[in-house]
């Protein structure tokens, strides 16, 4: 088990800065132009690709780092460049993580290359789990998987929403409902390979923030896949579905549910994301003030615009803290007893909403402008206390973590 430690070997402070050089080079200088554009900034992610930024190798050797700090350090440069643009980039490898978390050696080895596409040729994947009647309340999910014995095939059916990358990517991961009594300890992970008939992007949604990532409703009407997609297999998806049926019999006894064990894991990144956007906020907040000149002296001099800085400052490094102590939890198998991964990406991302709120507010009109980028990472913040998880969801596992009761 590797010991925490706040400090980067010299390898992680060479991909750090490498990232950081492409994250100020090619994405802050590109983050206008596809924030209004509203469009996947494909030739930002080809330039990603051929650098060796967006590929299998890069994300697998920062999520393999044993110390924890290899993905929320590459998280934070590439959202401190730009978070549209960055989980455009990312978002191929949330779908990933979803097929390495459950897939076989062969379900990983044959998807995840799909997934990527390469540098000539990059494509992109999507994760589709939440529905309109199932974002918060996953239990409620109502797209439906059967199995066709006869023909070793699985049926599809439902509508999936704000699916990043839904529509437009090569390999599709949906979460679906195999048995109806289970809540959620009836779904199950299915792979929609390149082309399927049946699988069809529904309404691209024109939103707040990130957009220049691609946020879709993905339909899914009599999709007919191979039963060899169904990830982790048959007899494994057999075997869980009679534990939780003999658990269910036995008066429902608590289990410790592993979806909420991953999200526990997963979360930290997205808990980076947030550091990075706030960072780049506070960066242009404190280069403003310095420069500024009102009634004869930069506006820093005024403790109410310092002192806000100072807030800043530490909400950010406070927030950093608590996503990197969570990272290294997952890598090095930490039990999550107070649900550490919840509450980085609580703090986090609350962080990133005030941080660039306060940016605003020292640039004063130019803040609120498209002249300058603030304005944007303002809007952009807004979802990190949205997607994976409300900050209400993460308060509520905490609490529930914490008092070991179900809070309602
Ligand atoms: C840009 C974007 C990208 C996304 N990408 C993906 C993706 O790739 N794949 C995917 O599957 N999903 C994705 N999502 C969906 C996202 O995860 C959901 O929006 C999120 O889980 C919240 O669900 P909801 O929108 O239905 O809100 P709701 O669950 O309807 O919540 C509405 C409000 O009620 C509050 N609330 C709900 N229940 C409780 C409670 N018990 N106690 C207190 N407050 C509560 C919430 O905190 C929130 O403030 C994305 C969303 C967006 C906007």
């Amino acid at each position: 088990m590797a010991e925490f430690t706040m400090e980067l070997n010299d390898e992680q402070k060479e991909v750090r800065d490498w990232l950081h050089g492409f994250a100020a080079d090619v994405i802050r200088p590109a983050a206008a132009e596809w924030d209004e554009r509203e469009e996947t900034p494909w030739p930002v992610i080809q330039e990603a690709a051929k650098v060796g930024i967006y590929s299998l190798d890069f994300y697998a050797q920062q999520y393999f780092d044993s110390t924890g700090l290899g993905i929320p350090m590459a998280m934070e440069e590439l959202f401190w460049g730009d978070a549209g643009i960055a989980l455009s980039i990312v978002g191929t490898g949330l779908a990933a993580v979803g097929v390495l978390a459950n897939g076989t050696e062969e379900q990983i080895g044959t998807w995840i290359p799909q997934m990527y596409g390469d540098a000539n040729d990059v494509k992109v994947a999507a994760f589709c789990s939440s529905e309109p009647d199932a974002g918060s309340d996953v239990a409620s999910m109502r797209t439906r998987a059967v199995y066709d014995e006869a023909k070793d095939e699985w049926v599809l059916n439902g509508t999936k929403t704000w699916a990043t990358n839904g529509g437009i990517a090569n390999v599709h991961v949906v979460v679906a409902v195999v048995d109806t009594e289970l809540g959620s300890k009836g779904h199950a992970s299915f792979i929609v390979p390149p082309n399927t008939p049946g699988l069809s992007q529904g309404q691209k949604f024109k939103k707040h923030g990130i957009r220049a990532s691609h946020t879709a409703e993905v339909v899914l009407e009599n999709v007919r896949i191979p039963g060899s997609c169904l990830l982790g297999g048959k007899e494994k998806l057999d075997e869980r579905l009679a534990r939780a049926r003999e658990r269910a019999k036995a008066g429902g006894e608590r289990v410790k549910n592993a979806a909420m064990a991953t999200f526990e894991a997963s979360r930290p990144a997205v808990g980076a994301m947030a550091v990075g956007t706030a960072r780049a906020a506070y960066e242009v907040a404190l280069d403003y003030a310095k420069t500024r000149e009102q009634f004869g002296r930069p506006i820093i001099d005024n403790q109410g615009v310092a002192f806000q800085l100072a807030d800043m400052r530490t909400s950010i490094d406070a927030a950093r803290l608590l996503v990197w102590r969570a990272s290294w939890m997952a890598v090095n198998g930490k039990p999550f007893t107070a649900a550490e991964g919840s509450m980085s990406k609580l703090f986090a991302s609350e962080t990133a909403k005030k941080v660039t709120a306060q940016a605003i507010q020292i640039l004063g009109g130019n803040g609120y402008t498209r002249e300058y980028p603030v304005e944007r990472m303002h809007r952009d913040a807004a979802i990190y206390t949205i997607f994976e998880g409300t900050s209400e969801v993460q308060r509520l596992v905490i609490a529930r973590t914490l008092s070991g009761m179900p809070i309602r």
